[in-house]
């Protein structure tokens, strides 16, 4: 079987894109292809993604009150979608349907939630979101909240998961909610090993062996969640891919980022500077397509090819890997997996099966 016919076989699965940052924020119409953001449905579909979790983001800078709205605006956004383009996409919120789905030629959308901070301590929040379909939580972003400590921040609030984290942890293992690991500290995350009594999985993060950065995962981390049985789902973001290109970026980031913000405020008077920054990010060299792949073959020789997967983090990256500029490109993946010498079987669990087993 060629590489194309596998990656039209098998059931392709992306554990984690922003896209509704773009609904939401930018009004996007991802019924039609759209020369922003890196995915939309016409795009979906010519890369073969069968299957794709939206995150519903909040930021850890955002009041309570308003994480919660944020959520509930950014779920509109997605069902709104859905109900425009019912020849196109359809909510999924398990494997079976995502299967269904395939077989009918349309997308499975599945709800991923990106910060518990719209739960805020209330337990009966989080049934209220596992029954909007959300299946999995990113216990916190870049900062530390009433679950848990986030990677990033260097004032760190629990060392770990909190007494609310553990119970939020509980009640996720109770309904079938997953939990995910992704932009938590490491202290955080051996808690949840330790708390969760279902496997859990990191939706989209890389390795820390291939490059050194607080994102990534450590061996020993990635041994120790496979053993419980998760998953290491892979994330395109080029900074997290290459330790070289992470340290080279990091200040055309923070100009980028600047420049994006002052062109949300006023769109029309920064349009220009917002341009020459995102060409100031590509002008970089880009790591390619092919270290995803490497990042892949990294956890397959620690824990196998039963453990590991992949989440793009599309719309939610500033630049993405040479040779996988969106989600139509998609396939590259599954052929380099091919070149390397990889199985049909083990090609369908890496490119979906694995994240579906869980589901
Ligand atoms: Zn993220």
């Amino acid at each position: 079987m060629t590489a194309k016919e596998i990656h039209q076989k098998i059931l392709v699965l992306d554990s984690h894109c922003d896209t509704p940052i773009m609904l939401r924020r930018h009004g996007l119409d991802i019924g039609r292809r759209s020369g922003t953001g890196h995915v939309d449905l016409v795009r979906m579909k010519e890369g073969g993604l069968d299957a794709s979790f939206f995150a519903i983001y909040v930021s850890n800078k955002w009041e309570p009150y308003e994480c919660t709205y944020k959520a509930l605006e950014a779920l509109t956004s997605v069902y709104d979608m859905l109900e425009r383009y019912p020849d196109k996409a359809a909510l999924a919120t398990d494997a079976r349907t995502a299967r269904k789905l395939k077989k009918q030629g349309r997308i499975a959308i599945f709800l991923g939630m990106e910060n518990a901070g719209p739960i805020h301590k209330d337990l009966s929040l989080l049934r209220l979101f596992y029954r909007m379909g959300v299946r999995y939580i990113t216990l916190t972003h870049a900062g530390n909240n009433e679950v848990c400590d986030s990677c990033a921040t260097k004032e760190k609030r629990w060392n770990g998961v909190s007494r609310f984290g553990r119970e939020l942890i509980a009640e996720m293992n109770r309904l079938g909610i997953l939990v995910d690991v992704a932009h938590i500290s490491d202290e955080a995350f051996y808690d949840v090993l330790k708390y969760s009594t279902r496997p859990v999985v990191s939706t989209h993060s890389c390795c820390r062996a291939l490059c050194d950065v607080p994102r990534n995962l450590t061996d020993q981390m990635i041994i120790d969640l496979a053993a419980k049985g998760g998953v290491v789902q892979i994330n395109f973001n080029p900074p997290f891919l290459d330790k070289a290109f992470s340290l080279a970026v990091a200040p055309l980031l923070d100009a980028y980022e600047e420049a994006e913000e002052a062109y949300r405020d006023n769109p029309s008077e920064n349009e220009k500077r917002m341009q020459e920054a995102k060409k100031a990010l590509y002008a970089l060299p880009r790591p390619s397509y092919k270290r995803v792949v490497d990042h892949i073959d990294h956890v397959v020789s620690l824990v196998g090819p039963d453990h590991v997967g992949i989440g793009s983090d599309f719309d939610g990256i500033e630049v993405c890997p040479a040779g996988l500029e969106d989600v139509s490109l998609l396939p590259v993946i599954t052929e380099e997996l091919h070149l390397r010498g990889y199985s049909f079987t083990d090609i369908e669990k890496i490119m979906g099966g694995n994240f579906l087993r869980l589901l």
